[in-house]
């Protein structure tokens, strides 16, 4: 077996690693886009929590999958095996964190296909880094809300005519709901500018590392609805 490298425990964060309090095991975030998984990919999941971990997986608070309790030297051997599987590591730190959406269009009151959305906005934007703080994006597919729009950095909600946005909502130690957009987004790809633009604008505003509803609060709602509001037509 290979030789393992020093470990450095933040490089291995940003990776999805995260070290827990019990010595040296780690907990192995999985990239989820929409709380979507195949059967497929579940049973190799499980294969590999027990072979790599300690025989189980915790599912997160925003539709992730974890495989927990894995010894350090298993790290190295885990990733691969998830890389040839097609799976990948659930990425950490100031960037456009996984997307989280309701089943939408297959709910009896869905208003669109939350599950297709996720995927054009993961392709679009989930690889965005090197911004304030984490941005996450959450999308529910009718005025229910199931998957908290208000809760997120970036929230969608599936209307009968496009999308209503909302923007700055966390949760956490200062807990904040997002404001909601005074204008309907009509189509994806005007979605999709006016997530590039709300991260652009996060980037020019925020002060150090601070959250976007933060950034928000000190320049102002109208500063970035005025940013975002030409882009919607
Ligand atoms: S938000 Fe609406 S579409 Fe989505 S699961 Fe809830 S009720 Fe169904």
């Amino acid at each position: 077996m290979a030789e393992m490298p020093p470990m450095d425990d933040r490089a291995l964060k940003a990776r999805g690693m995260m070290k827990q309090r019990n010595g040296d095991l780690f907990s192995v975030r999985l990239g989820v886009t929409g709380g979507h998984v195949t059967a497929a990919h579940l049973k190799t999941i499980g294969e590999l929590a027990e072979r790599y971990g300690c025989g189980a997986v915790h599912l997160t608070t925003r539709q992730g999958i974890e495989i927990p309790n894995v010894p350090y030297a298993n790290l190295e051997p885990l990733a691969r095996d998830l890389a040839s599987a097609g799976l990948t590591l659930g990425l950490t730190g100031p960037r456009v964190r996984g997307i989280t959406a309701c089943p939408g269009h297959i709910c009896q009151h869905g208003l669109g296909n939350t599950q297709e959305l996720a995927q054009r906005l993961a392709s679009a934007v989930g690889d965005r880094t090197g911004l304030p703080h984490k941005f996450k994006i959450g999308i529910t597919g009718c005025p229910n809300g199931c998957a908290k729009p208000i809760e997120n950095d970036f929230g969608v909600m599936c209307v009968a005519k496009g999308y209503r946005v909302f923007v700055g909502g966390q949760m956490g130690k200062k807990a904040r709901l997002g404001d909601r957009l005074s204008f309907t987004v009509p189509n994806v790809e005007a979605l999709i500018r006016i997530i590039h633009a709300s991260l652009d604008w996060f980037c020019e505003h925020a002060a150090g590392r601070e959250r976007f509803g933060s950034t928000i609060d000190r320049v102002g709602l109208g500063s970035l609805v005025a940013r975002l509001e030409p882009l919607a037509g």
